[in-house]
């Protein structure tokens, strides 16, 4: 089956006692048992909830994945994952990630005694000589936030399995590429993981988190550490996201349509230095992309020429139909300025060494009609001297 018809009908049901076609929002805790042990499936919604498994069941089918556990926010998911590592082992990241995903491995994760190494992975040869029988975890970001970095994901499980531990395991944070665009499990990751607040979810309405799996083993011990420490969604909001995944292939046509001609505009633009999208050819991994994804996405980051603050501060106040806001993936276009907003927990000594410039800027373009977009950008480039 396609993907454009998975994300309508994957892992959903008729319901049984009602005929309804939509997945109901079962709002329940608890579950009657005939008999201790004797029960229909559900016994108490941490562990599991009917609304949050057919959404599984969905994701799942999305990502060519066997398995899928969803949770409270992207970041729970990622809780969970370095919850599978024990105190001494090292984590291998790209040096270009979400800033809470940086946080979360530095300020609450590295007291653990976990390794957690920063490297440059738009070149896989560095790994070669970074890997150790230590290095238990790959964490890969790409399309990277914010620089839109490209990973080779292939090169990244061949070397793994040339010069790693045969427990290693990938990770693909697939936020920005979304299903519809790239598959990691397809090529060599392990684990992918969502944040369902911004694509997935597409609406900006909820807070959720998706981890994919292919193997049983992991599954089940992330499915341990998940009923155990407990970030599981309610079900209302698996009900928006299973409602906000039906539209997620057109709306991704339609982001990555906008961002065609939105970087056609911004190359026009004299205040710009560099534009940050893998879809253009002076991308340093514009090829990568091209082999690895379906299409190039609708984020995109640029700079200002004399890496000027003001100036970008003057641009992000001055749009209408981009919304000053951090989050992305949602219908409504977004504009953010990263070292002050997302990535603001990151030092500044290490946002300038990762190219985290003081005039960075990041739009998430939504579905809206791109004459409409591009005009609003222009009149607040025109509030530039
Ligand atoms: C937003 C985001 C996260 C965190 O997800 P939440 O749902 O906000 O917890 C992780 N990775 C990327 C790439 C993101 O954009």
């Amino acid at each position: 089956m396609k993907i454009a018809t998975k994300v309508i009908h994957s892992g959903l049901e008729i319901d049984k006692s009602t005929g309804a076609i939509i997945t109901p929002i079962y709002q329940t805790s608890t579950y009657v048992q005939k008999k201790p042990g004797d029960n229909m499936g559900f016994e108490y919604s941490r562990t599991a909830n009917p609304t949050r498994t057919a959404l599984e069941k969905n994701i799942a089918a999305l990502e060519n994945g066997k398995h899928c556990i969803c949770y409270s926010s992207g970041m729970g998911a990622a809780d969970a994952i370095i919850k599978l590592l024990k105190p001494g082992d090292t984590i291998i990241s790209n040096q270009d990630i979400y800033g809470g995903t940086y946080r979360m491995f530095e300020q609450v994760f590295s007291k653990f005694n976990l390794n957690f190494k920063y490297l440059n992975l738009s070149n896989t040869e560095i790994l070669k000589s970074n890997l150790t029988k230590d290095t238990k975890l790959i964490w890969l970001e790409t399309p990277s936030n914010p620089l839109m970095s490209i990973i080779d994901i292939k090169n990244i499980k061949k070397y793994v399995d040339k010069y790693g531990n045969k427990n290693t395991l990938i990770v693909v944070d697939n936020t920005f590429a979304t299903p519809i665009l790239q598959n990691p499990l397809d090529l060599g990751a392990d684990i992918v993981l969502h944040s369902a607040t911004k694509y997935l979810g597409g609406h900006s309405d909820l807070i959720m988190g998706a981890l994919i799996i292919k193997q049983k083993a992991i599954y089940r011990k992330l499915f341990l550490i998940t009923k155990s420490c407990g970030a599981v969604p309610g079900p209302m909001d698996c009900f928006l996201a299973l409602r906000g995944i039906k539209t997620l292939s057109i709306r991704m046509q339609q982001h990555c349509k906008n961002a065609i001609q939105i970087n056609n505009f911004l190359s026009q633009v004299p205040h710009i230095d560099t534009i940050y999208w893998p879809g253009r050819k002076d991308h340093i991994n514009h090829n990568i992309a091209k082999k690895q994804m379906n299409a190039f996405g609708g984020m995109i980051s640029f700079t200002l020429k004399n890496d000027s603050y003001k100036n970008a501060i003057k641009i992000i106040t001055n749009t209408k139909l981009f919304k000053l806001a951090e989050s992305l993936g949602g219908v409504e276009s977004l504009i953010s300025h990263p070292a002050s907003m997302t990535h603001a927990s990151i030092p500044k000594k290490d946002r300038e060494k990762n190219n985290l410039s003081d005039s960075l800027i990041r739009i998430s373009i939504g579905i809206e009609d791109a004459d409409d977009l591009i005009n609003d950008l222009k009149q607040a480039f025109n509030k530039i001297k």
